[in-house]
């Protein structure tokens, strides 16, 4: 949770805005509070509505997104299924409160109708100089690593990672993003970024990006940039992934498991070895531009 939900909501903000014959701006959050923990990705995106012009009474349309809730999970069929397993309970207790309904349930249901949409994010005139300078050598950018908070069931192994940049490093320039904290690949370009929206210049002119479902694949979406996207068996591509991306499940359907451990996951990413993964990339790479 955190930056790609930001970037699905702006994404399905801004075509709210575009089919919006009054072209309201689009407030992200509750229905009362904008979601704001995200607000360095909104520079330039005119359409989005910030606290004060909700408060000042502007008229606003919503996309109904913040850290409990999320418009790609299926809250109503995830209570029905509690309520289904635990009949007594929900006699007696009534609707179990949706922030700790995930937790109650063991897992996420995924809403089958949700489509990501790319995020048109704006960059500084300064990123854009930035993005046009790196753009001049070619480049894939490798996200090896899973966010802490995420879901263990997101990571492919990092050898695995470590095995597609070393051959991959014979054709063409690696470069790594993130903290320096994290370990590097060894065949990778290493560049130090302080912040996520650091990030978005180098996935800007990166020929492609590789790496776990998460916030990065949103922005390599919201930049553009073609992406080869480890999912595996913990969400399904048709929500959270973007059809312009090539998205690996390891030939898993989605469990949504919130066990540390999930065996399913595992398998499934298990399942695509390096080689799977330098087919996707080359034949991305092979492209005309
Ligand atoms: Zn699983």
């Amino acid at each position: 949770m955190g930056y790609g939900d930001h970037l699905m909501a702006i994404g399905a903000a801004s075509r709210q805005h575009l089919e919006d014959p009054q072209r309201r701006l689009v407030a992200i959050g509750d229905g009362c509070r904008v979601e704001s923990d995200y607000s360095d990705l909104e520079h330039g995106l005119s359409f989005l509505a910030n606290q004060r012009t909700v408060d000042a009474g502007a008229p606003v349309t919503w996309i109904i997104s913040y850290k409990a809730f999320r418009p790609y999970h299926d809250h109503a069929a995830m209570e029905a299924q509690w309520s289904l397993a635990h009949p007594a309970r929900r006699r007696l207790f009534g609707r179990p409160d949706p922030r700790t309904l995930v937790d109650r349930l063991g897992y996420y249901v995924f809403n089958p109708q949700y489509r990501a949409e790319p995020a048109p994010l704006v960059l500084t005139s300064e990123e854009a100089g930035l993005a046009d300078k790196l753009g001049q050598k070619p480049f894939v950018l490798i996200e090896p690593h899973i966010k802490s908070t995420a879901s263990p069931s997101k990571r492919w192994p990092f050898e695995r990672f470590a095995a597609v940049a070393e051959t991959l490093s014979r054709e063409i320039e690696i470069y790594q993003v993130g903290s320096p904290e994290l370990p590097a690949l060894a065949k990778a370009r290493r560049i130090t970024t302080h912040s996520f929206r650091e990030a978005l210049p180098y996935l800007k002119s990166a020929r492609l990006y590789l790496g776990p479902e998460g916030g990065l694949h949103h922005a390599a979406a919201a930049m553009g940039t073609p992406a080869v996207v480890l999912f595996g068996g913990y969400v399904p591509p048709s929500v959270t992934g973007y059809a312009m991306h090539t998205n690996l499940t390891g030939g898993a359907t989605a469990c949504g498991s919130q066990h540390r451990i999930c065996r399913h996951c595992e398998a499934a990413m298990a399942n695509i070895q390096p080689d799977h993964v330098l087919l996707a990339v080359r034949e991305i790479l092979q492209r005309p531009d």
